[in-house]
């Protein structure tokens, strides 16, 4: 892709929603597309299992707007832009037959949860495999940290606590569906597998799991920008409904999985790049070099990469970047195999920035408390709780302030929704308490108090 900003004046392909991958690409045939459904690619032989999505989605209104925001952002921060995290709840809702937990469709919860665990490495830029494919300096410069967090949902939409903290189990027939597997983008799957599962996307980023045919590897639903910020009417709404906001996957593909060469879940970070607007590296122009992702950090790109096409993260150059330090196959939003995809760009967080600060259904979830135990919007006037330092470098105190002296636990749970730490008191009316949390691992926490009556949450960042 190139590097000046290239809109793209699409007209079909204007309302495609979905961004598909499959990993079978002998020959692909691809028909025309429609706002909620659209023909996939068909595979016609096997031998040779690749990496692949569908037909790119661009819509020029969405570039132009998103370029805007990017430059509003800057424009504030004026060179002084403080650290945002934004936090994200997320649920999966894994769409079984039947089978016993840990067998086939219905993964077990420690697979499940591992995908938190990666995404939150890759969105912090603290996956420990990117030094093995990434070692071209300059390269390596421009690998930013997206500042996205995710944690497992709690609660369910009604205040029950979840069994599995992330985890909502569906047989299918229990809802009235038929088996898996689902065609991707099809107006079954989106209508009603996902309109009828879907949890508040204002609260939760909605992951469906289940097994899709033709060997699709996962699609996302682009960002949709708000009403009335903007004067082009065209893109209000653009992105998708509201009741099928979120990404797929297939089963075999998420998380710590057996499934080689996509078995370390960068499927579900690359779908979630879509969903927080990004493209395909590359621009989506086949080979030339005339497509854009609109990333100036990005290399200019002929077309995708598979299987991971150097050693060691040396140079690969295509027809559009013709010398060193070469193309970055080892982005996330390239088709590489799962072990080589190991970096965002500064420039990519700019983009999810933009759409965490601004798009609906992406802007309200970092104000969403579903990933603490207690109900989400408690009113409690007996009991004050504050942290501080936050962030912490490992030592946090917790000030509980109780109306009357009472019985009191504070919890401390990460985003797998485990319990770190567990301190009691006995008639009590609080205090300051501290607690060294420098054993445990840097990333975004929660602290509970509660007493018999009642209880408080509040997040903090270990760092
Ligand atoms: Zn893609």
């Amino acid at each position: 892709m190139k590097k000046t900003i290239t809109l793209l004046t699409f007209s079909v392909f204007t309302f495609c929603n979905a961004v598909a991958q499959q990993p079978i690409n002998i020959k692909v045939k691809q028909a025309s597309y429609s706002k909620l459904e659209k023909a996939q690619p068909i595979s016609e032989e096997t031998t040779s299992p690749k990496r692949k999505c569908g037909t790119p989605e661009l819509n020029e209104s969405f570039e132009n707007w998103i370029q805007k925001e990017i430059q509003k952002q800057e424009q504030f921060a004026n060179g002084k832009k403080a650290a945002v995290v934004y936090n994200i709840p997320i649920i999966f809702h894994i769409i079984h037959t039947g089978q016993t937990v840990g067998t086939g469709y219905n993964l077990s919860f420690t697979q499940i949860t591992s995908q938190i665990t990666i995404l939150n490495a890759d969105y912090r830029k603290l996956n420990t495999d990117q030094s093995t494919y990434l070692t071209q300096p300059a390269l390596v410069a421009v690998a930013g940290d997206m500042e996205i967090n995710f944690c497992a949902a709690k609660v369910s939409p009604t205040g029950v606590a979840l069994a599995e903290p992330g985890v909502d189990r569906i047989l299918a027939s229990s809802k009235g569906w038929t088996s898996p597997p689902y065609t991707a983008s099809s107006s079954y799957l989106e209508n009603t597998v996902k309109a009828g599962s879907i949890w508040d996307p204002t609260k939760y980023f909605n992951v469906w799991v289940t097994e899709m045919s033709g060997g699709i590897l996962g699609y996302a639903q682009f960002p949709t920008v708000p009403a009335g910020t903007v004067p082009i009417t065209d893109i209000v709404g653009w992105g998708g409904s509201a009741n099928t906001d979120g990404v797929v996957v297939d089963y075999k593909y998420l998380g710590n999985s057996s499934y080689a060469p996509y078995n370390k879940g960068r499927t579900l970070t690359h779908e979630a790049g879509h969903w927080l607007g990004l493209k395909h590296i590359w621009g989506d122009d086949g080979t030339s070099c005339s497509g854009t992702d609109n990333v100036s950090d990005t290399p200019n790109q002929a077309g995708e990469n598979y299987t991971c096409p150097t050693v060691n993260g040396s140079v690969k150059t295509d027809g559009c970047t013709t010398a060193s330090p070469g193309v970055l196959y080892q982005n996330y939003m390239d088709y590489s195999d799962d072990k080589c995809m190991v970096m965002f760009t500064a420039g990519q967080k700019a983009r999810i920035q933009a759409v965490m600060a601004s798009c609906i259904r992406r802007n309200t979830l970092n104000t969403s408390y579903v990933c603490s135990s207690v109900g989400v919007n408690e009113t409690v006037s007996n009991l004050e709780i504050s942290l501080f330092p936050n962030p912490s470098n490992g030592e946090l105190n917790v000030t509980v302030d109780l109306l009357n002296s009472e019985d009191f636990t504070i919890l401390v749970v990460n985003t797998l929704g485990q319990t770190i730490k567990e301190v009691s008191q006995l008639h009590s009316n609080g205090g300051t308490i501290k607690l060294d949390l420098s054993l445990n691992a840097n990333g975004v926490y929660f602290v509970t108090v509660k007493t018999k009556t009642s209880s408080k949450t509040k997040r903090f960042i270990l760092q």
